[in-house]
Formats: C-alpha cells, structure tokens, sequence
C-alpha cells in the first residue's frame, strides 16, 4: 500500500484545478486517481467551453470573479494554452420580465466588481447582429471578458504543472471502495489500494456513488445536454460572443469555422444517458432558424453531434467543502452545468480548506454540504 497527503478522486478539470491549487501551495504529495486510461472522458471533454460572470447569485458572480482573470492569465501562470477568448456573453430579453431580471443581476454583478458588463439596447442588438430576428428583444445585458476556453487544453495545463512539481496522476484506476477508521482512509482501486488523511470527491457526474462509498447520500444527478456543431458557416460573424435567446434558452457561439448550437431540452430526464439523439437535431435547428434566419442554410454533420453529463444539484449551485459526517472527506461536485468556467475558484477554495480550514474567496459555508438538511438552499436561475 502507499499512501499521500490528499487523494483527489476524478481527474477532470476540477480534480486537475484543485491538484493545481495544493501544489501552488506547497503540498505536493498529491494523488489524482483517474478511471480512464486518458483525462476528459468525463463532462469536461464535452463542455461547451463558456466562461462568464453573468449569474443571479452573488456566489456564483463571486466564483467567476476569480476564474475568468485566472483563465485570461492561464499562459503566463501555467506555461501553458487554455485558449481564452473574451467575446462576451449577450443575453437578449424578449419580455419586459427578461429585463427587469438582467437588470437585477447586471446591479449585484457591478457591487461584486464586474466591470465589463452592460446592458443593452434592443436597438444596439439589432445593429450589432442584423442577421438576429430581433423584433421582440427588447434589450440585453453584454459582458465583454465573458466568452470561451478550451476545456481539455485548461484541463491538461493545471494537471501538468501538477505533476511536474511533485503531484502524481494516476490514469487506468478507478475507486471501487473506501474504508476509513482512526483519521485514515484506505482506498481500494482496481490497481492497488492508497492511503491518506484527505480525500476529494471529484468524480463529476458520478460522485454520487463514490461519496456512497462512505455512507453519504449525495444530491448530484446526471443530466444529459446535447450540442451540435455545425459546418463551415460564414453568413454571421465569427467574432460573435455567446449569444443567449431568453425566450427559450437556445444559444450558440462560434466555433471553428462553423458555430456550436446548444439548447436545453426541458424534456430530458435524469440519468447516465450519453448517445445523442438524432431528433434533438431537428428540435435545435427550429429554434436556430427563428432567431437567425439565415441558420436555415446551415450543414449539420450528425456524426459530429456529441452528449454528455451536467451534475445536477436541486439548489444549481456546487456543494463544496468537507463532509459534516466524514471528517477530512471533501466534495468539489454539482456544478450544474458550470464546472469549466468555476474550475479555477473551485481548485482554489478547496486548496484552502483543505489546507488551512478557511478561505476568503467566498463564505463557503453558502456551498457546504449541510445547508440541504438545514434549509439554506440558493437557487441560481440563469443556468444554461
Ligand atoms: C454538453 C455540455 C456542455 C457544457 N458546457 C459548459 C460550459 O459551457 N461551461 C462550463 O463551465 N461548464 C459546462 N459544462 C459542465 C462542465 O463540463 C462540467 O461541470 C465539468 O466538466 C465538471 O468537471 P469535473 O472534473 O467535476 O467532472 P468530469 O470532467 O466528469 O471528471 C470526473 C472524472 O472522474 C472520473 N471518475 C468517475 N468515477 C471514478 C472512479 N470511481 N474512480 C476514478 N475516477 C473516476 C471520470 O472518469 C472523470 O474523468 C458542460 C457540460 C456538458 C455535458
């Protein structure tokens, strides 16, 4: 048996994040166990790869306050590309609730420090994308460093530094028990069995089942989101931000030399379900035709259309921190759809708790695994 400081069980981005995150901080005896014989076969290779700070809650604007500056200087940090694009994010209100609703959040994310964001004008929209059906927007909200990244290059970045200063990864072992006694915990995997003091619970859409390895009932689901890349496309701009139609949540940003169309079915239920559904394509090409009218010349190439997992939580925010029943068991899981763009804040809150039992980054007890049993759920209602 061998042993480390802190085993991270997962190593998607946000096991990567938080291996990261350790080892910048000076503990280095760090052991990332991966089920996969290569990283991003989870969520994080699926990812749509969009990064803003336009949220609803003041702890979601918080988390994105440190992870997108972190993103913009991942190169210089890392030695490493995470390909950050800041072509904004434009959510474009159809309805006057829309609007109220932007405008509510547009004033908590300027009190947190956002800088870059503004709304709107309907007006502005139009001029600024003639190509949109624009009759019913009556305005938006634009924030210029909101944009995209590169999940698997962010993801291969924080793990590399890692290991080259003392983490290790290891790829073809998964986790199949943990026993724990006296402060120590013993976990069994299909190559040898480790033990630590700490353990991370990063296992993306399937952390239920290893926090139900000690004994914890945790309120992560899986829920399929399909995207849909398209052809080569040159009839609307390619500099184009995130662009978000509120009226059904259909949105799409360039990608390539095509665009990546993606819409939330409200329909789909959940569970480990990751083939793509051929009638989704029809289902999103409706919906991109009314609000681009021009998408009606669009190729789409269905062998090219992928799935995969959100980790769902009921309150669509992270549960993060240790475990009130498992002391020294840590979660970093549910991120509903936003793991990619709070990796960065997430490896860094973790290191800190872990590390020193607090952190300033946010009041991390909004996040911690207890505010289900004691009513203090937030609910984050711009999730994508
Ligand atoms: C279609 C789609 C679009 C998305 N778009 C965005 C977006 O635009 N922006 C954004 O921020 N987020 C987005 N997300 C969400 C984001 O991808 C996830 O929140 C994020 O990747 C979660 O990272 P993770 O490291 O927690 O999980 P994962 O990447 O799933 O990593 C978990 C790892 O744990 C491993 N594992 C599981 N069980 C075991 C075990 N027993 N033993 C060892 N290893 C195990 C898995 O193999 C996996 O590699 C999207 C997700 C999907 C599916």
């Amino acid at each position: 048996m061998h042993t480390a400081d802190v085993v991270i069980i997962g190593g998607g981005i946000v096991g990567s994040s938080i291996a990261y995150h350790l080892v910048a901080a000076g503990c280095k005896n760090v052991l990332v166990i991966e089920r996969e014989t290569a990283q991003g076969k989870g969520s994080t290779g699926k990812s749509m790869g969009g990064v803003r700070a336009q949220f609803s809650t003041p702890v979601n604007i918080q988390m994105s306050l440190y992870s997108i500056p972190f993103y913009a200087s991942f190169e210089e940090r890392l030695g490493y590309p995470c390909d950050y694009r800041p072509q904004g994010y434009l959510f474009c209100a159809t309805s006057n609730t829309h609007m109220a609703y932007l405008r509510a959040n547009y004033e908590k994310q300027v009190a947190l420090g956002l800088k870059n964001v503004r709304l709107v004008a309907g007006d502005e929209i139009r001029s600024l994308f003639p190509q949109l059906r624009a009759d019913d927007i009556v305005g938006g909200s634009f924030c210029s460093t909101d944009g995209f990244v590169d999940p698997y290059s962010a993801m291969i970045g924080f793990m590399t530094w890692a290991s080259d200063r003392g983490a290790t990864l290891q790829k073809n072992a998964t986790a199949i028990g943990i026993s724990h006694y006296e402060g120590c915990f013993e976990i069994a995997t299909t190559r040898d069995t480790v033990s630590a003091r700490t353990v991370v619970n990063c296992a993306g859409p399937w952390s239920a089942g290893i926090a139900r390895m000690v004994g914890i009932d945790l309120p992560v689901e899986p829920l399929r989101r399909m995207l849909v890349p398209t052809e080569p496309f040159d009839q609307f701009p390619h500099s184009a931000p995130m662009i978000i139609d509120m009226s059904n949540g259909f949105h799409f940003r360039p990608e390539g030399r095509g665009f990546l169309l993606a819409w939330n079915d409200p329909k789909e239920t959940p569970g480990y379900k990751t083939d793509f559904e051929p009638a989704f394509i029809e289902k999103i090409l409706t919906r991109a035709a009314d609000r681009v009218p021009v998408f009606e010349n669009l190729a789409v190439n269905p062998k090219r259309a992928w799935a995969g997992l959100y980790e769902m939580t009921p309150d669509h925010h992270p549960i993060l921190g240790e475990s009130p029943d498992v002391p020294r068991f840590f979660f970093a899981n549910g991120f509903s759809g936003h793991g990619v763009m709070h990796a960065p804040a997430t490896g860094k809150i973790l290191s800190d708790l872990i590390l020193t039992g607090e952190t300033d980054l946010i009041d991390a007890s909004l996040l911690n695994f207890a505010r289900f049993a004691e009513g203090r759920t937030i609910h984050e209602t711009a999730v994508l």
